[in-house]
């Protein structure tokens, strides 16, 4: 019996600069995920970074506000964040930590910083829900830094917020687009082979030095799209003469209609209409 394998590296298709932009009362950050790559990200439909040591940048916050139909996963690198919601949650988010919340058929919530000055700096990723999950129950979990587990390699350190890696079960799990979620904390010259999934859409965002990724040289604050390849089940980061520092990020797609409108993404036309008549109306949450 013939055992061997072929495997196959993927490839970068392109970097992503992403647009800077305010959201909320005022917070400015880079939307790097933007709606037009939706469709090639799925099941990603929004990935925002923000880092800045200006409180003027951040500190009018997120106040009352509603989401329909996926998931929030905020991830803080730096600085604390309190959340409020209709469905009674409240949690502080510190350096390290992670909020998944699953705002299913609709949440208010606020996102709003809990310090006066220092550095804030984190991201915000929006993942989709299958058509059948979207009007399911809203679902919240704060993880504290010390609960995401973490395992080291040679030369990098991998934080393991969503899927699974070398037998470690990160610290959020997903059934329809089994999404990978890793912080990567590569040493100088150390090179990784990061086994991901041929069939999910998949993408590198560089937030600290340079990082070769498939042989494409990725400096900070760039999104590097990673080419869909058939039998391509995982990529090459190597670091040069300075450590690097990246998040990789991968699901299965959802292949499912997008209408997004704000803060609702829904299936169909219809479904946002009437969850902007919910909202209206007082019965969203
Ligand atoms: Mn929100």
């Amino acid at each position: 019996m013939n055992t061997a394998t072929t495997s196959t590296a993927r490839g970068v298709e392109r970097l992503v600069a992403g647009q800077p932009t305010q959201d909320g009362a005022g917070v400015k950050l880079v939307r790097v995920l933007t709606q037009d790559l939706q469709r090639r990200l799925d099941p990603f439909l929004m990935l925002d970074a923000f880092g800045t040591d200006r409180p003027d940048d951040y500190i009018a916050g997120f106040p009352d506000h509603p989401h329909r139909g996926f998931e929030t996963v905020t991830y803080m690198l730096d600085g604390r964040m309190r959340h409020r919601d209709s469905a009674g949650h409240e949690g502080l988010l510190g350096p390290g930590g992670v909020q998944w919340m699953t705002a299913g058929r609709g949440v208010i919530h606020s996102e709003m910083p809990e310090q006066a000055e220092g550095r804030m700096e984190g991201f915000q990723l929006w993942l989709n829900l299958p058509a059948a999950e979207k009007m399911r129950d809203p679902w919240y979990r704060d993880i504290p830094s010390d609960q995401i587990p973490e395992l080291q390699r040679p030369g990098v350190r991998t934080r393991v917020i969503a899927g699974q890696v070398d037998g470690v079960a990160g610290a959020m799990q997903r059934e329809a687009t089994a999404p990978l979620f890793l912080d990567l904390h590569v040493d100088a010259f150390a090179e990784l082979q990061q086994a991901v999934p041929a069939t999910h859409n998949a993408f590198v965002y560089v937030y600290r030095g340079t990082l070769e990724v498939g042989g494409t040289a990725v400096p900070a604050q760039r999104m590097a799209i990673l080419a869909n390849r058939p039998a391509a089940d995982h990529v090459v980061l190597r670091a040069g003469e300075q450590p690097a520092r990246a998040i990789l990020v991968a699901g299965a797609p959802l292949n499912q209609p997008i209408v997004q409108y704000g803060p609702f993404v829904m299936n169909t036309r219809a479904e946002i209409l009437q969850a902007i008549e919910d909202f209206q109306r007082g019965v969203l949450a």
